[in-house]
């Protein structure tokens, strides 16, 4: 996939950038633990219907997923974001037609939380399909970045605003599939 090979490098070069090892599987795997908890104590009586936003929260999900001892349920979805010269930039939702979400309680699940366009306009087309609630989580947050305000219900890591690549998130759809995530180099 990349000129690196060795998929546990503590750096690595994705075309023309290089990475830093910053966040391991191990601890990846400790948060979730976490985060599963929480979700666990608040939502174990409620079936909730998980949306996961492709591409990137795919691995996040799959590991969070296998840690829920509750009856629940998952969908994907797709959120293509234009950012064109407005800040607030325009988004297509791309969900499967047959899902009923009327009075059911959503837990959106989503990669990284950047300036917040994705999630704010996902959380308003879901409103108006009349959920019981809906919530958040994110592996990772980069609150510098935000330009829409956005709480994350279940939070995994806060991180600076640096670009990251790994556990699912990719540079030129490259390093999906490198068990650790990358921070950009300094
Ligand atoms: P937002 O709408 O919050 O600005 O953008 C969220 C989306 O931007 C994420 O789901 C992700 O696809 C992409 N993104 C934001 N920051 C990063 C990053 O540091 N690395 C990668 N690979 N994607 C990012």
């Amino acid at each position: 996939m990349n000129e690196h090979g060795n998929m546990n490098a503590t750096e690595i070069q994705i075309d023309d950038l290089q990475f830093v090892r910053y966040i391991t599987a191990e601890n990846i795997d400790r948060k979730i633990n976490e985060i599963a908890r929480k979700l666990r104590d608040d939502l174990s009586d409620k079936y909730p219907m998980f949306l996961v936003v492709m591409n990137g929260a795919f691995i996040f999900a799959a590991d969070l997923m296998r840690k829920l001892d509750f009856p629940c349920e998952l969908n994907f979805v797709r959120i293509k974001s234009y950012q064109g010269t407005q800040s607030t930039g325009n988004v297509d939702i791309f969900m499967p037609p047959d899902i009923q979400l009327r009075d059911r309680y959503i837990v959106i699940v989503e990669d990284i939380i950047d300036t917040g366009l994705t999630i704010t306009s996902f959380r308003k087309y879901l409103q108006n399909l009349h959920p019981a609630d809906i919530r958040l989580t994110s592996i990772l947050i980069k609150p510098e970045a935000h330009l829409h305000p956005v709480h994350t219900d279940y939070p995994g890591f806060s991180i600076p605003d640096l670009f990251v690549v790994g556990y699912g998130l990719d540079y030129n759809g490259k390093g999906r599939n490198l068990p650790d995530l990358y921070q950009l180099k300094a």
